[in-house]
């Protein structure tokens, strides 16, 4: 049997909530031996919308991830389970057997994704099954799947969906656990600013940016509201000089992308004119 991929283009995420929610109603007092059993109405997340707010006001940008189990080919889970308690199906889904697993609290922590929650209830681990037990009776895709409204999560066998893997990228990759959740369109880091004169209290429009980092440059111009960004940037250390006529070159040596940077409002010193030998 082809093994079943999840693809997440997070640039089509509009951070609705209708997976999280789905995923609720699908397995919140319902269960589903031996695949699951129910998840309890507060505290878990099996399908989990990270938010993350890059940037100030007003240069802001909000991103959001859905976050799943990867249904790992080497599971990290299944590693630290005694008993078989955790297993691979032949389709790809990794299920904890409610039965085997009861009283196994190692296999929340040998999980590096955060994604194995602790049933208090019923004593068991639990996580996202992929909506196996809709999958054995016909139905073509997970409850989270059905219900995303811009189709940004993709689900399917691997020859399906294997055109959209190049580009994409998996969580954490050096866990060495081979995730089966592909993400694509990750969004950089930015840098962001307003160019302003102090003096005129006006933006200054047309500005010219230069955005250097190691052997790479990156230019840009200020906009009719003196704004720049330069957006999808690497992690990295940056140098940034903005040029306008009439005024000093602006320099930020050193800028630390490790966060989304808003330099907020830059303002620009008028260049004092130079004198000729001869005044
Ligand atoms: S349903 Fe789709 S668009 Fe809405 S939050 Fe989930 S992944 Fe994003
Ligand atoms: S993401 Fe975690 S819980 Fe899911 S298969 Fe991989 S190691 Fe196991
Ligand atoms: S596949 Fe099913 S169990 Fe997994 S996150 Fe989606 S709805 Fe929840």
């Amino acid at each position: 049997m082809s093994k079943r991929i999840f693809v997440i283009d997070v640039a089509l995420c509009t951070g609705c909530d209708n997976c999280q929610l789905a995923c609720k109603d699908e397995h919140c007092g319902n269960d589903f031996p031996p695949i699951a059993l129910h998840q309890p109405d507060i505290g878990h997340f099996w399908m989990k919308l990270d938010e993350k707010v890059c940037g100030t006001v007003p240069k802001v940008k909000v991103n959001y991830t859905p976050v799943m189990c990867n249904h790992c080919d080497n599971p990290a889970c299944a590693a630290a389970a005694k008993n078989g308690a955790v297993y691979k199906r032949e389709d790809g889904f990794v299920i904890i057997d409610p039965e085997k697993a009861k009283g196994q609290k190692q296999i929340v922590d040998a999980c590096p994704y955060g994604v194995v929650y602790w049933n208090e209830e019923l004593d068991i681990p639990q996580k996202c099954t992929g909506c196996a037990h809709l999958l054995d009776n016909g139905y073509k895709v997970p409850r989270c799947v059905e219900v995303c409204p811009t189709e940004c999560i993709k689900f399917g066998t691997e020859e399906e969906l294997g055109y959209l893997i190049p580009g994409s990228t998996v969580m954490k990759p050096e866990t060495g656990c081979k995730p089966n959740v592909y993400y694509r369109n990750v969004p950089g880091q930015f840098i962001a600013g307003t160019v302003y004169d102090p003096e005129t209290n006006d933006v200054v429009i047309g500005a010219s940016l230069r955005l250097i980092t190691g052997g790479k440059r990156y230019a840009g111009t200020t906009d009719d509201f003196g704004d720049f960004w330069f957006r999808d940037l690497a992690i990295g250390r940056y140098d940034l000089y903005i040029d306008a006529e009439g005024y000093e070159t602006a320099v930020f040596k050193d800028l630390d992308t490790t966060e989304c940077l808003n330099l907020g409002d830059i303002a620009l010193k008028k260049a004092v004119p130079k004198k000729a030998p001869w005044d």
